[in-house]
């Protein structure tokens, strides 16, 4: 079907709730693609979609035309992850390498980080001459060789680049289908056989309850399958930041710490191990808890991270001791107690804040600004202890103003959320 009748059909179609054909969707995911729809006419069926929604056979030609709209690569042998985005989430930079220590070689597609929530591409290009510029050859010949290898989309699923900037701009980011099909699209084109959707809850994550992670890990499951990739979901607890630093260069020296065996708080470490331990299973690894232990009490872990970050280009040398901002800043408790809740968006926003995301499309990123985070919920705590340390010289005092806002302190002992919600 030509794409311009295309979409006057498919708005006339969904702005009374009816069902978009295959055809339909196909003619209009290409013509927007090529530039024959303009954006007027895409943000009225967005804005339909957006209102009267999706059935799963509609978002699942959705995803599968995105999918299709540029290059396509095939990884059957390899696992990913796909964190829904959260505030101080170094999960991605610690349980690939660690899964690829063990065997399970890893072809991942990665983001830059918006709004409060981080990218692992900001967080790795804090290393000294780290490149995602690979081409699809590089990109192959690293994986098969060193087992772990991470891009940027690129050509991939070019289609869900422009919806996706256009929705970000029409109030219509916020819908299930559009979100399930605009994630698994891009996993699709990457090609990596195996793959393990981390959907996070909580106040630093796009879904705040439980049951719309729930609800979201359940379509991405069902999305990828259908598009013969083996999938399975966690839904971790984002209302506190994950382990202790927030921000570019403090994430990755964190991490790096992790995979040293040095020690890291307890939520990070459990998460990290509980993933890899999931990848490697999704892989058919027997055993897969003492495989992660052995990856990192050997320091196989740590190579594999140091081979990895040389082979894109980074200085695996500078990682010991990686640039941090030389301003820094002690935040105090204000009263003794116990700690409820170190809310992760008040942290993720005082992060920001200090320079270490961008608020807009193209800002330009601190890679040392951030927060290391010093309490976690259920510690007990004492007037005027350091609860966190700012690093960077934008808006010291109205980030210092928000991490203290995201402190809830109180007089009871309070027990810790555990990180992992739930499996499916
Ligand atoms: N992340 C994506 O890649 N797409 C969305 O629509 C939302 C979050």
């Amino acid at each position: 079907m030509h794409s311009v009748s295309a979409v006057i059909d498919a708005i006339e179609t969904k702005k009374f709730g009816g069902e978009l054909s295959d055809e339909l969707i196909q003619g209009v995911v290409e013509g927007y693609t090529t530039g024959e729809i303009p954006d007027y006419q895409m943000a009225s069926l967005l804005m339909a979609i957006f209102i009267h929604g999706m059935d799963y056979g509609e978002t699942l030609a959705l995803t599968r035309a995105m999918a299709e709209s540029g290059k396509t690569y095939s990884f059957p042998d390899c696992v990913d992850k796909h964190s829904t985005g959260g505030v101080g989430d170094k999960v991605s930079l610690t349980a690939l390498p660690i899964a690829a220590a063990c065997g399970a070689p890893v072809a991942k597609l990665s983001g830059r980080g918006l709004g409060t929530t981080g990218g692992t591409i900001d967080k790795l290009e804090s290393i000294p001459g780290f490149s995602f510029d690979l081409s699809e050859e590089r990109f192959a010949r690293q994986v098969e060789e060193v087992g772990l290898a991470i891009i940027e989309a690129g050509d991939l699923a070019p289609a869900d680049k422009e919806i996706y900037a256009l929705r970000d701009t029409t109030g219509t980011v916020d819908s299930l289908p559009l979100i399930g099909s605009s994630i698994v699209s891009k996993k699709v084109a990457t090609g990596a056989g195996h793959l393990l959707y981390d959907v996070k809850r909580g106040s630093g994550a796009f879904m705040k309850t439980t049951d719309d992670a729930r609800r979201l890990a359940e379509l991405l499951v069902r999305l990828s399958e259908d598009l013969d990739v083996r999938a399975s979901a966690l839904i971790t607890d984002m209302d506190n930041p994950l382990g202790s630093a927030v921000g570019n260069a403090l994430e990755v020296r964190e991490s790096f710490r992790l995979l040293k065996n040095e020690p890291v708080p307890d939520d990070l470490t459990n998460e990290v191990n509980h993933v890899a331990t999931r990848l490697l299973e999704l892989k058919g690894t027997t055993d897969a808890e003492s495989a992660v232990e052995n990856a990192l009490t050997s320091g196989a872990a740590y190579e594999k991270f140091r081979e990895f970050v040389t082979a894109q280009g980074g200085d695996a040398e500078a990682l010991e001791d990686l640039p941090v901002s030389d301003e820094v800043n002690e935040v105090k408790a204000p009263k003794d107690g116990y700690v409820a809740r170190f809310a992760a968006s008040g942290i993720g926003s005082a992060a920001l804040t200090l320079g270490a995301g961008r608020a807009r499309k193209g800002d330009r990123v601190d890679p040392g600004s951030g927060i290391e985070v010093l309490v976690r919920a259920g510690d007990r705590i004492q007037k005027n202890q350091p609860i966190a340390r700012l690093y960077g010289e934008r808006q010291a005092e109205r980030a210092e103003r928000l991490v203290l806002e995201a402190l809830d302190i109180s007089g009871e002992p309070v027990e810790p959320p555990p990180a992992i919600l739930d499996s499916l």
